[in-house]
């Protein structure tokens, strides 16, 4: 519904939009997009990637178009010589086994982080540790860091009632790990509920969130007071995204709506703002920031201020044999 559309001889209303930074990719996204191109460049088309190799439906399409072909699992793949790519979000140790068995050409885009938590789980585990995997379920990150060890070593926690009812074997040989985009206040809480009751409970030595989720939540609470509304541009599968949302609307913004380009934006929503927060979660490229920004200038005056509260300058490189100069097939 276009409640804001006025013909061309009217004045728009002024709208002052703060714009978050950081925001938008982080360098597991770069990694991990890179990694499809690369190796489209590479190898050619097709490319087979495990899940979308990051949760944005318009990343998704674009690589589709040149070549990569999206499955779920890898029964749906059939034998080929073509690369075959695991998503950002990390996989079970079954995953890298069964490509294996089948001769598969495998090339891992999981994000260094979560390959980080996969490691500290293993080291846990090997303690003779049972593991708290702090996340949400179903999700492809928790899925992937559950199947690092075997069945049961590893229990899920959602929330600060699921850590109350926990019945450990033995509540001092106990550890916790994170999904990495999760919510920082509601994961302080739940850790702090761990630790109350679990005092000898190991954890990270720094949370395992990671640096883009804490800095994008970061920049979300600064700018969230300051506006009558927020926008968090990104695709509703993806989690640091719609903590993002959460983020503005408990951080005391009235209004904050995911959206994932400019064509859905719900005109309704806005009505007579003068403020406006802009984001956008961690795989969202910055093309549809400058669209949904675009959308808004259509029927508002737009004056865009940039809001910092951290630099990134996070690098990671790509898989081995992308950066080697002859391929391994
Ligand atoms: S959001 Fe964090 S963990 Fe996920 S890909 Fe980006 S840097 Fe890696």
């Amino acid at each position: 519904m276009n409640a804001r559309a006025a013909p061309a001889t009217t004045a728009k209303p002024l709208l002052k939009v703060l714009l978050c930074s950081p925001r938008g990719f982080c360098a597991g996204v770069v990694r991990a997009i890179d990694t499809v191109e690369q190796t489209l460049a590479r190898y050619g088309a097709p490319v087979y990637v495990r899940h979308e190799i990051v949760h944005n439906r318009y990343v998704v399409e674009s690589l589709k178009a040149k070549g990569a072909i999206f499955v779920e699992e890898l029964d749906e793949i059939p034998d080929t010589t073509a690369p075959v790519i695991f998503s950002a979000h990390g996989v079970p140790k079954s995953v890298p086994s069964q490509a294996k068995a089948r001769n598969f050409f495998a090339l891992d885009a999981t994000c260094p982080l979560v390959t980080k938590v996969h490691r500290e789980a293993e080291i846990h585990h090997k303690r003779g540790r049972h593991i708290l995997l702090i996340g949400h379920a179903g999700h492809p990150e928790v899925v992937g860091t559950i199947g690092q060890l075997p069945p049961g070593a590893i229990t899920l926690v959602e929330s600060v009632d699921e850590v109350r009812a926990f019945v450990p074997r033995d509540p001092k040989s106990l550890a916790y790990v994170t999904q990495t985009t999760l919510s920082v206040d509601d994961t302080a809480e739940i850790v702090a509920a761990l630790k109350a009751r679990f005092p000898d409970i190991h954890g990270p030595h720094k949370e395992d969130i990671c640096y883009a989720t804490t800095n994008r939540q970061e920049v979300v609470k600064r700018v969230a007071p300051m506006v009558e509304a927020m926008v968090v541009v990104g695709s509703p599968n993806s989690s640091n995204t719609q903590r993002l949302r959460e983020v503005a609307e408990r951080a005391g913004c009235p209004r904050a709506a995911l959206v994932q380009r400019a064509a859905d934006i719900d005109w309704s929503v806005f009505g007579s703002i003068a403020s406006l927060g802009v984001t956008a979660g961690a795989s969202a490229p910055e093309v549809l920031v400058e669209e949904v920004i675009g959308g808004f200038a259509e029927r508002y005056e737009v004056k865009v201020e940039t809001v910092t509260t951290a630099d990134e300058d996070m690098f990671f490189p790509l898989p081995r044999v992308l950066r080697e100069g002859d391929a391994v097939k």
